[in-house]
């Protein structure tokens, strides 16, 4: 069975067992987005855990296989596939500048808030990674899905991951120094997801050169200035917000960030 009918196989599947989440402030149809990218991102998760080994996708997002970490990384990958199917999910849609929602922010959680997670405005211009052939370049700068794992991976009775690099190119980089590190990374966990199940054949190495300039529909149309591509492509996101150490340990406002 090749991955994507196993994804295809899931999707009909886990909707039918997920538990309905909470919504909070979300209209009708950023609910129908929100239900649609849970259950992809619990199917894509599930296929990803099965296929962690000493394979290419696994050292380009984790770094040097081992054993134990690889099993972390199962583990892990396992463990947000739960929470995903929890019946304490609860998702808000903040307006944006309500709830950290900066302008560039994709979503964000508090870790030590299992599983509250805000869905900014621009979550929902994310592409859907199950809309799209395999890798689509329009994916390129993450999915709906992808964010989702991101996010349910910070909290601490999850995965208890850290935002120690966005982006692929400076992830891909992290995880050839510091396969420690990768593997309590949130955007590692991401990538990896994204493209077991959707990027089948190996794709160029991310960590060297710039990538290739792409089409990228962000930020949205009302911020024009902002609309191309950086001659210097480096972070496809960044973060702005301080981490939980800066917060006096209030808790870490972990985001997905837009350019
Ligand atoms: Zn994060």
């Amino acid at each position: 069975m090749t991955l994507r009918v196993l994804l295809a196989a899931l999707l009909l599947v886990l909707p039918l067992t997920a538990r309905a989440a909470t919504f909070e402030r979300c209209e009708k149809p950023e609910i129908l987005i929100a239900e649609e990218a849970f259950a992809g991102a619990g199917a894509i998760v599930l296929v990803a855990a099965a296929q962690v080994g000493d394979t290419e996708a696994y050292n380009r997002w984790f770094g040097t296989f081992s054993r134990d970490r690889a099993e972390a990384v199962r583990t892990n990958l396992k463990a947000v596939n739960t929470a995903l199917l929890s019946d304490e999910m609860v998702a808000v849609c903040p307006n944006l500048g309500e709830d950290g929602c900066l302008r560039d922010t994709y979503a964000n959680v508090y870790p030590d808030q299992p599983y509250v997670i805000n869905l900014c405005p621009n979550f929902f211009a994310q592409p859907n990674m199950t809309d799209h052939r395999p890798g689509a370049p329009e994916l390129e700068n993450g999915t709906r899905e992808g964010t989702i794992i991101h996010e349910m991976s910070h909290f601490h009775v999850v995965a208890d991951t850290d935002d120690l690099c966005y982006s692929r190119s400076e992830c891909a980089r992290m995880a050839r120094r510091d396969a420690l590190g990768a593997i309590r990374n949130a955007d590692s966990y991401q990538y990896f997801a994204e493209d077991v199940t959707f990027y089948p054949a190996p794709r160029p190495d991310p960590g060297g050169d710039p990538l290739p300039d792409l089409p990228i529909d962000w930020p949205p149309a009302d911020e024009p200035s902002a609309n191309a591509p950086p001659a210097e492509v480096a972070p496809i996101d960044r973060t702005m917000l301080p981490r939980a150490s800066d917060q006096g340990g209030a808790g870490c406002l972990s985001c997905r960030l837009a350019r």
